[in-house]
């Protein structure tokens, strides 16, 4: 396992995935876009005409795929079978889609390993999503759980969106949001939750970079040898 274990968790929208990538960028360290996994395992059994509800049926998809993660400029790039899938997994369509493999134990527990096992290969890694904290990685040295108001998570999602093409109304975002937020607490396992020992950043009011400081302080704080 890796040695130096970042984990940040939040609802959607937060910023999750800007700040671990900067993060990861001034560690040296890796970055897992958890949520990646979900939303390629959800395209992989949509392409094969499995029923998302049926677990046994889309965890045979995942053991018969091939799903490679890799690192590129500020995003995780995805691919199945060879094919890059990257801004597939990112449709609005895939987004209402994913809470069926999110909610199935049997998957979680599936990508769970997956994560444990990228995280194996690495020296450090910052890694993001909704339980990485709790279950993942519960004994990982520094862990943050990121929120921000729903309206502002809308905005940011909204320009998110905007910026790889699709223009979608804001109200529909927002209820979207909500809906799969309550899915994703709700959830018996891995639900979205703090870990206790979790610091608590509200990024409401802050900026990705002001975000990152934080989270530094507290690592350089807590251990010596990252600046
Ligand atoms: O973070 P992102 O929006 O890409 O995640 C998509 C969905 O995948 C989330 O709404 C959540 O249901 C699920 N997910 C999860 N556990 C994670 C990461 C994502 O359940 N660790």
């Amino acid at each position: 396992m890796a040695d130096m274990i970042v984990t940040i968790d939040g609802p959607a929208g937060v910023g999750k995935s800007t700040v671990a990538h900067r993060l990861a960028e001034r560690l040296g360290a890796a970055f897992l876009d958890t949520g990646a996994m979900y939303r390629a395992l959800t395209l992989a059994a949509i392409r094969k005409n499995v029923p998302l509800t049926d677990a046994d049926k889309v965890l045979e998809v995942l053991r018969a795929s091939d799903f490679q993660f890799r690192i590129a400029d500020a995003e995780m790039t995805a691919a199945i079978d060879g094919q890059d899938v990257t801004a597939a997994i990112r449709t609005p369509e895939i987004t209402a889609q994913v809470r069926h493999v999110a909610a199935a134990p049997m998957l979680r527990a599936a990508l769970v390993d997956m994560q444990r096992r990228f995280a194996a290969e690495q020296d450090a890694v910052v890694t993001e999503g909704r339980d990485q904290g709790t279950v993942a990685f519960p004994d990982a040295p520094y862990k943050f759980f990121l929120t921000a108001d729903v309206d502002e998570r809308a905005k940011r999602r909204k320009r998110q969106l905007a910026q790889c093409g699709t223009e979608v109304d804001i109200t529909a975002i927002r209820y979207d949001m909500i809906e799969r937020d309550t899915s994703d607490e709700n959830r018996s396992t891995g639900p979205l939750v703090p870990a206790a020992d979790a610091v608590m950043i509200d990024t409401t009011n802050l900026q990705a970079e002001e975000v990152v400081d934080t989270m530094m302080e507290h690592i350089k704080g807590e251990r010596h040898g990252y600046n």
